[in-house]
């Protein structure tokens, strides 16, 4: 078992206070703290090797572009992609789902089926219905229920030879329901339908394996990872990438370039034009080996045990619901309190240090399933304790007395 103390030794910010308070991160869900091997790590960078890659013969050039190459290979590794060119760098899960959604433009026909479920996050939802609009395909919603779990037999019934891709996230951010994304990819597959699995939430948590899950494509970001913001990675299958036409013209994705033609570079290559963010995906390789070393078997049982103890202590306080009851889930708590506003609770419970986040949490259709604005989320990491629980319990007990 790790030990707490060290750990949080790891995370600086932790350390801070909050409105004279001492902070409680509870909003992981949203973004990570980072660890100070990772903060070290883009000083060193900019201290020691920076340089623009793959362009110059020069020595920092050299070093620079090895260490990128080598972060695509940590990458790699962690996912367990077959090759290095399957992986992408992007800027983030945004970037890398609209990279495959503007390529399917060139791929659908109006008639053709696009699946998406109604447990995703708008960036999972959004480009879909623009590829639709701009390709005459039909969005498709498979259906939850009221414990935020994906209705399997509806999915079932929704697929068919006209569906061409189907969309789900591995894990919900609003929710925390872990999807059954494996058996799902399996059954898109039998019709012939592509999968591209939205892994923001997964990868904090857990590794994936892209192989065994047999995906076309999985999307994450980096900083939800205690890696740098504006950094993430699309994982594709080689014969899928290689279908795509590429997102975005520019520099870096080309093989020759003449005004009559231009061809292009070979994968990744193809799909990475323009200036990198090239100490982030450096650093990304330093926050994937910071949560190797912890052991993901360690994350998990830490988490776990936060999210069985914080769903009892709030359960203890009056008129307080929790949505998302799936029997699998990550420590991730939506909540109410009957009669108050989110918004009201979150302002009062920051004043005493504590960050949660409060509204739809950019999944509006599931606020709408549920006939609320918002919920107040408090979405745990490895590094967070139990007394940190009690004192949001607490906390949400001053805000209820205060407001009702
Ligand atoms: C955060 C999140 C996204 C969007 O990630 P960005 O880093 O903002 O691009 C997409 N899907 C899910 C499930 C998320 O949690």
């Amino acid at each position: 078992m790790l030990d707490i103390h060290q750990i949080r030794a790891d995370f600086p910010i932790l350390n801070q206070k909050v409105n004279g308070k001492p902070l409680i991160y509870f909003d992981n869900g949203a973004t990570s703290q980072k660890p100070k091997v990772v903060i070290d790590a883009i000083s060193k960078y900019y201290n020691e090797i920076n340089a623009n890659i793959h362009r110059g013969v020069h020595t920092l050039s050299q070093l620079a572009t090895d260490a990128y190459e080598e972060a695509r290979l940590k990458v790699q590794n962690h996912i367990n992609a077959k090759h290095n060119y399957e992986v992408l760098f992007t800027s983030g899960t945004t970037f890398g789902i609209n990279l495959v959604a503007n390529g399917f433009a060139s791929i659908l026909k109006s008639g053709d089926e696009v699946m998406v479920s109604a447990l995703e996050h708008h960036s999972n939802i959004v480009p879909w219905q623009m590829l639709c609009e701009k390709t005459g395909a039909t969005l498709k919603v498979i259906p939850m229920n009221e414990n935020g779990e994906l209705i399997q037999s509806e999915y079932e019934k929704l697929l068919s030879e006209k569906t061409k891709i189907v969309t789900v996230n591995h894990i919900s951010n609003a929710l925390g329901t872990i999807n059954p994304v494996k058996q799902m990819i399996a059954k898109a597959h039998q019709v012939g339908a592509a999968v591209l699995i939205d892994g923001a939430q997964a990868v904090p948590h857990l590794k994936p394996d892209v192989q065994d899950l047999d995906c076309d494509f999985y999307a994450f970001s980096g900083h939800k990872m205690c890696g740098p913001t504006g950094t993430g990675i699309l994982y594709g299958k080689e014969e899928w990438l290689n279908k795509l036409p590429p997102y975005q013209g520019g520099g870096e994705m080309i093989k020759e370039v003449t005004f009559e033609k231009t061809t292009y570079a070979d994968l990744p290559h193809k799909f990475e034009a323009g200036t990198p963010h090239i100490a982030g995906g450096i650093v990304l390789g330093t926050a994937i080996d910071y949560l190797n070393k912890l052991g993901f078997e360690n994350i998990q049982e830490l988490e776990n045990e936060l999210l069985a103890y914080g769903t009892k202590r709030l359960l203890e306080i009056e008129g307080l619901k929790i949505y998302g009851t799936a029997p699998k889930k990550t420590a991730v708590i939506s909540f109410n309190i009957e009669g108050i506003h989110p918004y009201d609770i979150g302002s009062i419970i920051d004043k005493l240090g504590i960050a949660v986040r409060t509204g739809h949490h950019c999944t509006q259709p599931i606020m709408n399933f549920y006939g609320i604005p918002g919920t107040i989320r408090a979405s745990f990491s490895f590094y967070n304790t139990k007394e940190e629980i009690d004192s949001m319990v607490e906390a949400l007990k001053k805000a209820q007395s205060m407001l009702s």
